[in-house]
């Protein structure tokens, strides 16, 4: 038992879990972290917090952390504990002797959504500056990465159109996919507060989220379709409004592509995109969906807000492309209380896109086959940026198999837990010579890496975290890192082992080189964020303080584009074997696969994943609440508690995947949205049957 003693000093800095970013106080005693205090001056949370933030911190002085560099010749060997140089030197030499035998492709990086923008940087800089290819991708892949598409098609750039404030001005809310009482609680309280002073609901989801009816709130609708169905759903909504002449033609006229919504409204008009005629694909009563659509586009100030509901699904792109024609259709868009909101699910999920993590794009969204941007950085860099789009995480691992790809570098990622199709992730990794995980713990990816770099935590390190409402938040420096190194530092010593020769002396000398370089965050600096306690890109001579909302005088773009949004079924097909369809979510006190928050020693993290399934479908099965259930699909198994509940329809389950031993993605599938590869999650056909066991 440590002695905390009484607090004597503090920091304010940002929680390390979810895209709210919440601003706390870390209250101190000595280098002692007492405890985490929410701050009264955050802007994003104006001193409210959720249990993680305030408590689970400890996994920092966690015992399985590891602290000192390691390396192995072979995956079979036990590790080495080596110094730092040795490592570094360990792993140089074995990149560079892959570039020399296979060509300057055969490398590539993975970057984090929990680490700072300015680690972001660095490592996909190493990739494109060092390496000398685009082969960069990001754990965004598996979460965001159609938001990123389908707000990029339509409106001109990957981010949310509004501030956290705006919700407080708005009058009709459709929450679709997400579930923000318990994975975005701090803005999930301000959002139930508009409810309670009269906005209406509309809740899309196949579960009944607590937001459908709680003590204090309830929907005006819930459209409870089945999974896979989102893309039909919303084109029925613009079906309505269209059809019962409900479009702000005026917005449209003046702010989109008229030829573009001409045609668009053509799409929407015919009646195989009626209510009625998806009734029976979708599960949602035509006349549930219909009032649905009058309730929206009659409502005044109508906000979308969406989670991993829309985007883990093979038509990910295309919902939220669907999502963003409703807004431009009802001129949602530009002012305060409107506009398209992806709940973003990690801290940093938003700024590692910003950053350039992605294999087609350099910083700030700009495509590498652009000369002009390339040069800018040329110039700054000294070497010739590769015009070709690099690697995705799948295809890396497919070049791996096939032996042309052998060298992985990746910062603060499980891609073994959490991607999809774990057989063959495990198996790309098997082939690669060198792969370097750089983390916190030995984590499931490790198993097959030569070298392992100690990571730093939050509590580590000075830098920035960009949230869901593109607020750039300060990290401070709250104690020294534990492994010696934070982690933006580790990578510049890797690259200088490499022969860089990166300075760096400090992240804000990173972020300066971000604002040099990228438009959209030329007025960030430190001192900046500072003064001003966090500020929202586009932030630059036009907007020196920052953009609360987005696309008020006109889209990024110019011109707001309709996309065509025809409804695809997924290739996932229930049937006799695998007869209900599989969902997934998270719970307010665990975080994804539970790395940090499993960590901590409050008992109130140590629950267990469970399975939810219909009375109906339970009494079909002879299962009884409580019992251990077989979950199994086309992709394997695992066994789970069954809490029988009507939160779900018939014909629908849902569990979470933070425990480890459920290891959810083993039934998941492997396909992925069309156009960004980010895997379908939330559609899996299963089948449940008892067990034998207690
Ligand atoms: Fe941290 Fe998100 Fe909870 Fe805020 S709401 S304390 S950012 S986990």
């Amino acid at each position: 038992v440590i002695e905390l003693g009484v607090p004597v000093r503090e920091v304010i800095t940002t929680c390390a879990y979810c895209g709210v970013g919440c601003s706390f106080k870390a209250e101190l005693n000595g280098d002692q972290l007492v405890r985490m205090v929410p701050h009264k001056g955050g802007k994003a949370n104006r001193g409210h917090s959720c249990v993680k933030g305030r408590f689970a911190w400890g996994y920092a002085n966690h015992r399985e952390r590891i602290l000192n560099p390691m390396i192995r010749d072979r995956v079979d060997e036990p590790w080495r504990e080596v110094s730092w140089d040795e490592a570094l030197g360990f792993a140089a030499d074995r990149l560079e002797r892959i570039r020399k035998e296979h060509g300057n492709k055969a490398l590539g990086v993975i970057t984090s959504s929990r680490c700072t923008n300015e680690e972001t940087y660095l490592v996909q800089k190493l990739a494109r500056a060092v390496f000398e290819n685009n082969n960069t991708d990001t754990c965004a892949r598996v979460c965001h990465s159609p938001t990123g598409y389908g707000l990029g098609q339509t409106f001109g750039t990957s981010a949310g159109t509004q501030d956290f404030d705006s919700v407080e001005h708005s009058d009709v809310i459709i929450v679709m996919g997400a579930n923000p009482t318990d994975a975005h609680p701090v803005f999930a309280s301000r959002m139930k507060k508009r409810l309670r002073e009269g906005a209406k609901l509309i809740v899309i989801d196949p579960r009944r989220i607590d937001l459908v009816k709680s003590p204090n709130v309830r929907a005006e609708h819930h459209l409870a379709l089945r999974p896979g169905t989102n893309v039909a759903v919303v084109t029925a909504l613009a079906h309505v409004i269209v059809t019962e002449g409900l479009a702000d033609e005026d917005f449209i006229r003046e702010r989109c592509d008229w030829d573009e919504y001409l045609a668009y409204a053509e799409f929407v008009r015919d009646p195989r995109h009626s209510p009625e005629a998806i009734e029976d694909l979708t599960g949602v009563p035509a006349a549930e969906l219909r009032a649905a659509a009058r309730t929206f586009a009659k409502g005044g100030n109508g906000a979308i807000y969406y989670g991993l509901g829309v985007t883990e699904h093979s038509q990910g792109s295309t919902t939220v492309m669907g999502i963003a024609n409703l807004a431009m259709l009802t001129g949602n868009i530009g002012r305060e209380g409107v506009g398209v909101n992806p709940l973003r699910g990690q801290n940093n999920v938003q700024g590692s896109c910003d950053m350039g993590s992605f294999p087609h794009e350099l910083p700030g969204y700009r495509h590498v086959k652009n000369p002009e941007v390339r040069g800018i950085f040329e110039r700054l860099w000294g070497v010739e940026i590769d015009p070709e789009p690099g690697l995705r995480i799948n295809n890396m691992l497919d070049a791996a198999v096939d032996g042309t790809f052998r060298g992985l570098y990746v910062q603060g990622e499980d891609i073994l837990q959490s991607d999809p199709d774990t057989q063959h992730v495990a198996a790309g990794l098997a082939a690669m010579d060198c792969v370097i995980v750089h983390d916190l713990f030995l984590n499931e990816t490790a198993n097959y890496a030569h070298v392992f770099l100690p990571g730093s935590t939050f509590l580590e390190k000075d830098g920035t975290f960009t949230n869901a409402e593109r607020r750039i938040n300060m990290v401070r420096k709250v104690m020294a890192p534990r492994n010696g190194y934070a982690d933006w530092e580790v990578t510049q010593l890797l690259a200088n082992a490499l022969g860089a020769n990166w300075t760096y002396t400090h992240p804000s000398e990173i972020m300066d080189e971000v604002a040099a370089t990228t438009p959209s965050f030329a007025g960030v600096s430190f001192d900046l964020i500072d003064r001003l306690g966090s500020v929202q890109w586009p932030c630059n001579e036009e907007h020196p303080e920052g953009t609360p909302t987005m696309h008020v005088d006109g889209f990024m773009r110019g011109k707001g584009r309709f996309m065509i949004t025809e409804y695809l079924a997924t290739d996932e097909k229930t049937g006799p074997r695998f007869p209900l369809l599989l969902t997934t979510g998270r719970i307010l006190s665990q975080y994804n696969v539970g790395a940090q928050t499993r960590r901590t020693d409050n008992m109130v993290w140590h629950d267990q994943d469970v399975l939810e399934i219909h009375p109906h479908d339970a009494e079909n099965r002879g299962i009884r609440q409580g019992d251990l259930v077989r979950l199994a699909s086309r992709s394997g198994e695992t066994t789970l508690r069954a809490e029988i509940t009507d939160r779900v329809s018939p014909g629908v389950v849902y569990t979470t995947f933070h425990h480890p031993d459920t290891q959810a993605n083993v039934v998941t599938t492997d396909f992925s949205d069309w156009a960004t590869n980010c895997p379908e999650y939330k559609v899996t056909a299963v089948q449940v049957a008892p067990t034998n066991g207690p």
